[in-house]
Parts: structure tokens; sequence; C-alpha cells
């Protein structure tokens, strides 16, 4: 739950060929471009004089748009490389197409024409007038693999109405602030009753209007001979975004550029400016995260400046990491900004929202129950939950390693690089190693944290990101470094010593949806070191405060919070309604050793799908299973860390019946007070509850290893 990518942006892309010569492409502006341009002053009009000398040299278009409703969410738009043209009473602004590389010199297209309105023997002046009246919303970080061929390509939203704010030129580009209200329209499967499975419904075209902030950045466009581009990793050892480019002479082929910065040795490096609403005592935290990539590069490709001015957009050859302050919204995202003919990022924003520093008792929730790991009880640390910021010094702690190692996974995308669901698959810890360390975390304020992941691009569960993110101030992750190092040389062997895997969005939607298979070592949020501990750990932990939990779930349904007023009955809350054992991760795990079905290795997956090369056995799944029992002690030491001991339920219920017998509280923020006969019946509920849970739990164990 880090990123939204894919929001709306729009995109005037294109794709030409590198190599060519063709002219299109190579038009170069003049030296002194934009002092040909001004904002010539005329009554009534948003004039833009250009000089004759810059009319068919090339430029660079950048859109970015800010929406202007709820939380605001920027949207960067693919850039394009265009060209003005004037025939008789119009200028137009082209896109230079696809077919350029032809050389046919009309092969452009047209974003937007513009009426003339002066003209002498050296320059035109013509009315922007609203400014751009549509925009194409594709995606402005682009992957290889094309998940659903029948998706309808550049998409376009149109601009209903528009007001120029300003017109601005400057010694680096033209610049238009234009507020634009714009019109979506889309088809959706609508139900006529919503909950009727039955119903498949029926498409409904819909039509929605927002209203965005448009800035429009015109840059001389001259493709740079020091630049290194680089095609993507066809072994998909490593994973990056990329801009797809035409091939030349083969038609719609295209070859695909990864996505990077132009920081080799000697150039300038990245400047990264950290917004200044970012709240002081996790500054440290968020420089860290950004700062980690100059050690994955080996040399300092990003410099970091505080205090950035987050109303404008970034200028170019740099991020803005904006801090969104939202403290529920559990994602962060990330978008870039690269020029389409080379893959070159030209700017890129990150968005923090402040979810990640809200982490108000979670050092207790992380303490591992699991033997050999004792329990550690922190909760006389903790206070009660008011709201979710930190206020103690573990969870300060845990606030300030999640955030580093979220910040790192975000401007690990805009560094290019894509997810790896397979980072925390590939580490040679166990899942009990892990456990053994979150305990000493928890208790060592200066603990190391540890390489529970190959790289900052998975997601991890939260006390495996904590762990990472401590690691991280001091040390760079395997594949990381890999990619980087890949990205910044020629030298494509760094990718046959790679020991670390990688796996993304696409294999999982495809081995998910189509396939229905789970890829055993390429997941989300698995467990690093193996799924047994982690799951054993999660079963037992909620094992001992089954009955509590409960009796908080009872009394939060009779007491609701939302209507002070109301009190539920008790006997419909409780009618035929039990506590839940949590069975189900281990239920699937142990699934796959008495029937190996719907489940296969990464390396069989990508023999299969990707190579096409199909086997019937998957030994590597087998050694992976096999170790991932054995750390357990095997199928032997599963049971014996499940089979409860007798009156397993006793020290939860007399917690639960003191607290009956009290008679009174506050649940979720409301007062309750229990009348006689509803202790009465709470007291006969649980003990029976208690019966019932032992007998249940030994039901459902016995099904479990059946045949095992
Ligand atoms: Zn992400």
């Amino acid at each position: 739950m880090k990123k939204l990518l894919g929001l709306l942006v729009l995109s005037l892309s294109l794709a030409a060929c590198t190599k060519s010569e063709k002219e299109i492409v190579y038009k170069n502006p003049p030296a002194d471009a934009l002092e040909s341009f001004s904002a010539a002053t005329c009554t009534k009009k948003n004039c833009i004089k250009i000089e004759k000398a810059s009319l068919n040299k090339t430029f660079m278009l950048l859109v970015s748009g800010k929406s202007n409703s709820g939380a605001p969410q920027w949207l960067d738009a693919n850039p394009a490389v265009v060209v003005f043209q004037k025939s008789g009473g119009q200028v137009g602004l082209f896109s230079v197409s696809v077919d350029a590389i032809y050389g046919a010199d009309d092969a452009k297209e047209l974003i937007q024409s513009f009426d003339v309105l002066d003209e002498d023997a050296t320059s035109v002046t013509f009315d922007w007038g609203s400014g751009l009246n549509t925009l194409r919303n594709d995606e402005s970080m682009q992957i290889e693999a094309e998940l659903d061929p029948a998706a309808p390509k550049r998409t376009s939203v149109s601009i209903l109405s528009s007001f120029v704010q300003k017109v601005n030129v400057t010694s680096e580009y033209i610049e238009v602030v234009q507020v634009a209200k714009v019109q979506q329209s889309a088809i959706n499967t609508r139900k006529e009753n919503p909950f009727d499975e039955e119903d498949k419904g029926k498409p409904n075209f819909d039509v929605t209007e927002s209203t965005l902030n448009l800035n429009v950045q015109l840059l001389p466009y001259k493709l740079d001979p020091g630049f290194q581009a680089k095609e993507s990793d066809a072994s998909k050892t490593v994973g990056f975004f990329i801009a797809p480019v035409a091939k030349e002479h083969l038609g719609d082929e295209k070859k695909f550029l990864i996505t990077k910065w132009d920081i080799s040795p000697g150039k300038e490096p990245v400047r990264v400016f950290v917004s200044a609403n970012t709240p002081a005592e996790y500054l440290d935290a968020v420089k860290d995260g950004i700062l980690y990539w100059n050690k994955v590069l080996g040399f300092e490709g990003l410099k970091v400046e505080l205090g950035g001015d987050d109303r404008t957009v970034p200028p170019v050859h740099s991020i803005m990491v904006r801090w969104i302050p939202w403290d529920d919204a559990g994602f962060a995202y990330a978008m870039g900004q690269a020029d389409p003919l080379t893959g070159k990022f030209i700017r890129a924003q990150v968005f923090m929202t402040s979810a990640f520093a809200m982490t108000k008792g979670r050092g207790k929730r992380m303490t591992p129950v699991l033997n050999p790991m004792a329990a550690c009880d922190f909760s006389k640390a903790f206070t009660a939950m008011e709201d979710l910021r930190p206020d103690n010094p573990v969870d300060v702690r845990i606030a300030n390693d999640m955030l580093r190692s979220v910040v790192a996974h975000e401007i690990g995308h805009v560094m290019g690089l894509r997810h790896n669901f397979a980072g925390s698959a590939s580490t040679s810890l166990t899942g009990l190693d892990v456990l053994g360390l979150v305990k000493n975390y928890l208790l060592d304020a200066a603990h190391a944290g540890a390489l529970t992941a190959t790289t900052v691009m998975d997601y991890i569960t939260g006390q495996e990101e904590v762990l990472l993110g401590s690691y991280i101030r001091n040390n760079p992750l395997p594949y990381d470094q890999t990619a980087l190092q890949w990205a910044y040389s020629t030298d494509d062997k760094i990718l046959e010593t790679s020991t670390a895997k990688y796996c993304s969005d696409e294999d999982l939607i495809i081995s998910g949806s189509r396939d229905k298979v789970v890829i055993y070592d390429c997941q989300q949020f698995d467990a690093t070191g193996g799924p047994f501990a982690a799951l054993l750990n999660t079963h037992l932990r909620l094992r001992n405060t089954i009955l509590s939990r409960k009796l908080d779930d009872v009394l939060a349904k009779v007491f609701p919070a939302e209507t002070p007023g109301f009190i539920n009955s008790l006997d419909r809350v409780l009618n035929e309604n039990h506590g839940v054992l949590s069975l189900d991760g281990l239920k699937t795990q142990i699934g796959y050793y008495k029937k190996k079905d719907g489940v296969v290795s990464l390396d069989k997956w990508r023999n299969d799908i990707q190579r096409g090369f199909k086997t019937d056995s998957d030994p590597v799944l087998d050694l992976n299973l096999k170790a991932d029992l054995e750390q357990v002690g095997g199928m032997n030491g599963v049971k014996q860390y499940l089979t409860p001991a007798a009156g397993w339920t006793d020290a939860d219920l007399q917690k639960v019946l003191t607290a009956i017998n009290t008679g009174k509280g506050v649940i979720k923020g409301r007062a309750y007070v229990l009348a006689p006969e509803q202790k009465a019946r709470l007291i006969q509920y649980f003990t029976d509850e208690a019966q019932y849970l032992q007998t249940q739990l030994q039901k459902e164990l016995d099904e479990l290893f059946q045949g095992l």
C-alpha cells in the first residue's frame, strides 16, 4: 500500500528513433531560443510572440496538474517533444509522431492550433487563448507488459473551460499557468441491484467533471549525446519503468528504454527538495531515505535541499518530496516525467503521507510471542490509544525507521525502479531469526536493523519494514545495488552474478487472475525467511487474547459509539457468534504440503510463462517448502507449537470474567454500564465460549494434520 500510480495523467507521448538523424527530431532550437519568445502585451488576449527562427525547432512540453478538490493530488503528464509551425493565420503546436522515423515531414500529431494576431519579418504573435483544450491521460510511468491489449490507448480528457492565470517567459522555459475544468467520460458497468451476484450489469456512459491547476512548460529541446540510454533487461533480473521507443524500420515494434537520471560521474547530482512542511522530528529519516540511494549508487547522485517550495512544480533535474498531512491515507506515491526519446528523467515528485508516522501502539503489537522467543510485555510503556501519534521512544523509533524505508521505496520509483515482490524471499534470514530480531529491536534503541529484504522495492510487513528501515541507514541492499549498477554502466555481466530475485506487479496479476496460482517466493507482505514462524506467531498471539478481544467486540456492538443513546440486544449480538481462531494462513501453507496445487516457484513461473519452457516438476518449490518446514522442526514441530496446553483459555477467561464483574468501563470512547442480567448472560456466554473454542481448536487442528 505504498503508491498510487496511474492517476489522471495527461500525455502527449511520442516515440521516435534515438539513433536516426532524422531532421524532425533533431531540428535543434537556436541558442537564444527563449529570448526569441516573449509574452507579448496585447489587450484582451493571452499573447505569445515567437521569432520565426524558432518555428519548426524542437521543444519539450512538460505538463503537470494539481487537483482542486479534497486532498490535492498532483498529476504529471508524459512529456512530449513538440514543434511550432505556422501556416496562414494559424500557429500549430505539434508533437513529433511515431511515424517521424520514416522521415515524413508531416508525420506529426496536432496538439492544438492558435490564431495569429500579428506578424512581421522576423516574428509571429499568436493568441494562446485559454491554453490547452485537451489532455492525454496515459500512464506517465510505463511498463513493458501489456496486460489488456483491448484497453484503449491514448485516451483523452476534454477541457471544458479554462482560465489562464499567467504566461511567464524565463531564461529556462516558457510557462503557462492555467486553471482548467476537465471532463472525463468512461463506460462503467452498473448493476440494477448492486448486491445481486447474478446481475452482470449493463454498460453505462458516465461523464465526470473536475478542476485542475495546470502548469504547462516549454523548454528548448536538444538530444543530449552524453546521456547513455539503456534498453530494459529482457532476462527480468531487474525491473525498471520504461519509455517505449519505436524501432527503426520495424513498424509498430518498440524497444524499451529504462527511465534513469543523467547522473553518471562528472554530472550534476539530482536536487531533491524536501517540502518545508515536513515535520522537524522526521526530517532526518526522510533525508536518510533519499540519501540511501547514494550508498546504492556508490557516488553522489542525489543532493538534498531542505525547505522546498511545494507550491510549484519541481525544476528540471530535480525531485520534489512533498509531505501530505493525511494520517489515515495508508499509501504514498511517486511519479516521474522522462524524455520520451531516451528515458532520461526530467523531473519527479514523491508524495509522503503522514500515515507512515502514525505508529502509536505498534511496538506492543509487534512483540513476538512464539517460543523460544519469550514474550516481552511492553504494555506498561503504552498509554491508551487516543490518537495514532507515537508518544513513547519505541514507537517514535518505529515511526522513523518506517518513514526511512517508505521514503527510500518511493525515491526508488523515481530512480526508475519497479516493485520487486521477491525481495523478502531472497534473504538468508529464517522466520525465527526475524522474530528474534524484532524482540531485540524493541528492547535495544541502538539496534542496527536487519536485511529483511534484498530491496526497498518490496511490500513487507510492518515489523520487517522497521528492521529494514533501520538497516538501510548504513547498508545498501543487494538487489538495489545490482539494479542501479547495471542501469548506470554498460556492463550487463552484473546481472549474471545477481543472487537477488525479481518479480513485479504483472507477475502477481497474471498468476493470480489468469492461472490461479500463487508464486511462492513472489508475494506482497509475505514473511521474510519463510511463512511458518510468522503464521505460528500470529496465531499464538491472537489465541492468547481471543476471549478478551471477543468481549471488546461484543461490548462495542451492544454499546455502539456512533449512536450513543442506543443499546443493542445482547442476545441478538451473541447468537451463533464465535471467536476467530486465525488458522487460515496456516491452513493454506500446510495445504501446499498435502497437495502442491495452486503454488509454483518463481523459477518455474519464469520458465513456464516467460520462456515458454514448461516442466512438470518444480524442484525449487520443493526445496523452499522443505527448508521452511525444517526451520520450525518439521510437521512435528508445527504440531507441537500449535497443540495447546490443557485449559489454554483459562487465563484469558479469568480476565474477561473480571471485566464483566466490574461491569463498567469505556469501549471505543463510549462509557458503558452492564445491568445484572447482562452480566449474568455474558458470564454464561464466555464460560461456554471458552469451552467451545477449546473443542473447536482441537477439531480444526485434527483436520489440519490429517494424513500428515
Ligand atoms: Zn511502490
